[in-house]
């Protein structure tokens, strides 16, 4: 290891702590997506004390920030950073982790700030990223126009270089029938809650013709006012998730249908409403991968089994279809703890999770030196990016 990167690891080891406290005040005070208004401050807070010139309220987003790093012209690499927590179960996705190890790749590189090469170094706190879609209105708000290259990781059970993201498209349904007696005049009514019922059913169905990558999910969120009225209104949220955007519209459609077929069946009326943030799929880029491959290794962290069944979503993957991005798993709880669990929630704060923390902020840090130092890996990755 080169004396820079030496230096980048002793100075993450020396930061332990802070980062520690500040993953654990983060995870003790869970606040959902476009709401993190203490992890933002936190963050841009600890930044600033290091060096950083922060910048919240980026792209209009209150809890977004921007904290920079000059050192000359070169290349801009950006760090990201998500704290948003799930409603319920707090920080069952371990972004307190994610949030902290990002700080302290930055802070580290901060500390070396003499002897980095010229360049930008951008921690970026992009929120919402459970449904909120945070990273789509920073690239709607062009905050990665100028940013040559970024990379995230994500707590995991095990650590993974790479892990295929699906796109995902959000609807609601609203069906709409009449309100009768449930056991004078139910003739008279016309049964909303049928209609919900049976798009859930005729999706499960369907879910049998899709190809196993993708993924379709739902649940009723109104059914009905009481027992002994027929449902004049009813509503469901579904989520449809491939691992092409185009495999993605095309499931999305058969979803409507399934609820247009229903609604007729029942006699109801439909309102299909599309969410407007839809996550695209995570495109990879080697070079980057390489680069973070060699340092994770350097970092003391080795890769664990693939286990390619275990889809998910997330707003990296819009950001990867803009600029050349990477976001590997790093473990943070014992092979086997599902995430979005409470067991995952406890283990974000364990000395494993402590431990992953610290790997990933060394492992961020060195591959950005490198990317600095090299530009013409920069070039390299732009170039694999273009022929996606
Ligand atoms: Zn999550
Ligand atoms: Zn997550």
């Amino acid at each position: 290891m080169s004396t820079v990167k030496e230096a980048i690891a002793r100075a993450v080891d020396g930061l332990g702590d802070e980062l520690e406290a500040l993953s654990r005040q983060i995870h003790q005070h869970p606040e959902l997506g476009y709401q993190e208004v203490q992890a933002c401050a936190w963050l841009s807070d600890f930044l600033g004390r290091k060096g950083f010139k922060v910048e919240t309220g980026i792209a209009g987003v209150t809890t977004a920030f921007r904290a920079t790093i000059e050192t000359g012209a070169g290349p801009t690499i950006a760090i990201l950073c998500e704290y948003d927590a799930l409603p319920g179960i707090g920080h069952a996705c371990g972004h307190n982790v994610i949030a902290t190890s990002g700080a302290g790749a930055g802070a580290a590189l901060a500390a070396m700030k003499a002897q980095l090469p010229a360049g930008r170094i951008q921690v970026i706190g992009t929120p919402a990223e459970e449904g909120g879609g945070g990273k789509i209105k920073l690239i709607q708000g062009g905050v990665f126009r100028d940013v040559d290259c970024a990379m995230m990781i994500h707590g995991f059970d095990r650590t993974l270089l790479h892990q295929d993201l699906l796109g995902i498209v959000r609807a609601t349904f609203e069906w709409s029938g009449k309100a009768a007696h449930a056991a004078a005049d139910p003739w008279v009514g016309i049964n909303a809650l049928d209609a919900c019922i049976q798009t859930f059913n005729a999706v499960s169905m369907l879910r049998q013709q899709v190809r196993p990558e993708c993924r379709i999910h739902g649940i009723i969120t109104n059914g009905g006012a009481a027992a002994n009225i027929i449902p004049e209104y009813a509503a469901a949220v579904f989520m449809v998730r491939a691992p092409e955007i185009d495999a993605m519209w095309d499931l999305y459609r058969r979803v409507v249908a399934c609820a247009e077929g229903a609604a007729r069946a029942a006699g109801a009326g439909l309102k299909v409403t599309q969410h407007d943030m839809v996550y695209e799929p995570m495109h990879s880029n080697r070079v980057l991968l390489d680069l973070f491959a060699a340092n994770m290794t350097a970092a003391g962290l080795s890769e664990g089994t693939p286990d390619p069944g275990r889809l998910g979503s997330s707003d990296i993957g819009n950001v990867s279809q803009v600029i050349p991005a990477i976001q590997p798993m790093v473990a943070i709880a014992p092979l086997g703890t599902a995430i979005h669990t409470r067991e995952f929630a406890d283990a974000a704060v364990k000395p494993l999770a402590r431990a992953g923390l610290l790997a990933a902020a060394k492992t961020m840090a060195m591959t950005t030196l490198d990317l600095l130092a090299e530009p013409a890996r920069v070039d390299e990755a732009k170039r694999q990016f273009a022929r996606r």
